[in-house]
């Protein structure tokens, strides 16, 4: 235990705060990224009675240090699993996947063994791949991005299910009908399929 610690009473239910160790505890890290697990054996000063936590002075950056390493562990999971599936669900490599995201296949090779730390942006770019395959599907075939014509895309034929990870094939796309004639539609940009 620290030194020089004294236990105090808590602010919120005035129950009284201690330094406590123990397995179980987690922490809030970033948006979108589950809490993570605090070490073990590092001391926390805890409320007996609410739970509430404080920071303690000299912990503080050992604890973020700890935080930093498993959100690494944690977003290079994150990102192989994100990655396998749009491999699996698209029938693409390793090199379309990067190729997609805008980085090189070796980029991509090091952020998925752990040597790199994926930028907050780029996990959410792989992440919104995964949640829109038919922008991964563009990537696939070369197709420049339409501003802001919102058709034709590529729409899932059956868009009652839901989409997962499983593979699908790309006999499972149609080409979104164009839309109506009209003024609101001017800007609209037919592209050759
Ligand atoms: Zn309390």
């Amino acid at each position: 235990m620290r030194q020089g610690f004294e236990p105090f009473t808590c602010p919120e239910c005035g129950g009284t705060v201690r330094l406590t160790t123990g397995p179980g505890r987690t922490r809030e890290y970033r948006r979108g990224v589950p809490p993570l697990a605090v070490p073990d054996e590092l001391p926390i000063p805890t409320c007996e009675d609410c739970g509430d936590s404080f920071v303690l002075v000299e912990t503080e950056g050992e604890l973020n240090k700890a935080l930093d390493d498993r959100y690494r562990e944690w977003q290079r999971d994150h990102l192989a699993r994100v990655v396998a599936l749009l491999q699996r669900r698209h029938d693409a490599t390793k090199r379309q996947v990067a190729s997609s995201a805008g980085i090189t296949p070796s980029h991509l090779s090091h952020l998925l063994a752990g040597q790199d730390a994926a930028s907050a942006t780029l996990l959410r770019l792989f992440e919104s791949l995964a949640a829109y395959p038919p922008e991964f599907e563009r990537h696939l075939q070369g197709r420049t991005f339409l501003m802001p014509a919102p058709f034709p895309c590529l729409a899932w034929r059956a868009p009652q299910e839901p989409l997962t990870g499983e593979r699908f094939a790309a006999a499972d796309w149609r080409w979104s009908p164009p839309p109506p004639p009209g003024p609101a539609n001017d800007n609209v940009v037919q592209e050759a399929v």
